[in-house]
């Protein structure tokens, strides 16, 4: 049988998802599930194992129609090898899941960072297509990045890409999870957006959000669209700690289009018209054009789009 279609794996802190890709980038079927933690990094090549089974076996397909797996992590990834070096969320250091899943699956395997997959994903089916270098980054519990030049993910010398999520935006900010201060992911991702909300009510401001809610970010936005004080001024500061991202990111390589996915993104109407206009100010004098910054496109799919899009052969972007 011919090796008609692509598999692309999402292997999420939360949730696992599995998608039969045909080469066209049209995703045919997916299946998604609450990753499996419990069981460590094998109770997950397992669950890989099952959900690309079942979802074959519902379409009627074995094995020999896929003509390769490609796998997303949230963490670093040592390649060709293929090793998960540590991915925080899962509880994973040095898993040998390419090798592991090649034994298990056989067919092609490809693996890659997360935020790199959803940008390859954004490049080939949703909203960076056409662009020649695109800089995407995943906002939410953390901040992802992936920088793309001609489709391909721009590496670097240790092959981790970019980590605009530990750039620092304030010397004197925050301490980060990665030992530094002010990193735009300790000022400007969920939980530092969470925190400030909870500082602003602390202070007194007037909110519809209470010191004592149980409420996250989502709820946060929310109350922002509805005129809150609380809200509009946390919104105000994630734009005004991105904007100094994103113009550092356009003095460095002056990106076509930057994207912004991630759960924080689907807020995005809130904030991107003040997010570009002030990175456009911060750049202007220098006579950089205005940056295009969207939304992503994919949602929930860029990560299975991505995966496969690895795998995709003749374009397959690392030796
Ligand atoms: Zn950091």
């Amino acid at each position: 049988m011919a090796r008609q279609y692509l598999v692309g794996v999402d292997i999420g802190g939360t949730n696992l998802k599995v998608g039969l890709v045909t080469p066209a980038g049209e995703v045919k079927a997916y299946t998604t599930r609450p990753t499996r933690l419990d069981g460590g990094w094998a109770g997950v090549v397992d669950q890989v194992e099952e959900l690309v089974a079942a979802l074959l076996q519902q379409q009627g397909l074995s094995l020999t129609a896929v003509g390769g797996l490609g796998v997303g992590v949230p963490g670093t990834v040592r390649l060709p090898q293929g090793e998960v070096l540590f991915a925080p969320n899962l509880k994973w250091e040095n898993v040998p899941l390419l090798a592991t899943l090649s034994t298990r699956l056989p067919v092609p395997v490809r693996l890659d960072n997360d935020a790199h997959v959803a940008a390859l994903g954004e490049y080939w089916r949703g909203a960076g297509q056409g662009y020649g270098s695109v800089l995407l980054l995943t906002l939410g519990t953390g901040i992802g990045t992936a920088f793309l030049w001609r489709g391909r993910v721009f590496r670097g010398r240790a092959g981790l890409g970019s980590e605009m999520g530990h750039m620092v935006i304030d010397p004197a900010g925050p301490l980060c999870g990665c030992g530094n201060r002010g990193c735009l992911e300790a000022l400007a991702a969920a939980p530092a957006l969470e925190r400030l909300a909870h500082r602003l009510l602390a202070a007194g401001l007037s909110s519809r959000l209470t010191c004592a809610g149980n409420w996250g970010v989502g709820e946060v936005f929310a109350a922002a669209a509805a005129g809150d004080e609380v809200g509009q001024k946390v919104v105000e500061e994630m734009v005004g700690h991105l904007a100094v991202g994103l113009a550092n990111a356009v003095v460095l390589i002056d990106p076509e289009v930057i994207i912004l996915g991630g759960g924080i993104s689907g807020s995005a109407d809130l904030f991107l018209p003040a997010l570009s206009e002030e990175v456009a100010r911060r750049v202007g004098r220098m006579a950089y054009p205005p940056p295009t910054i969207v939304p992503a496109a994919l949602g929930n799919l860029a990560g299975i789009l991505g995966a496969a899009y690895l795998v995709r052969g003749e374009l397959g972007e690392d030796e």
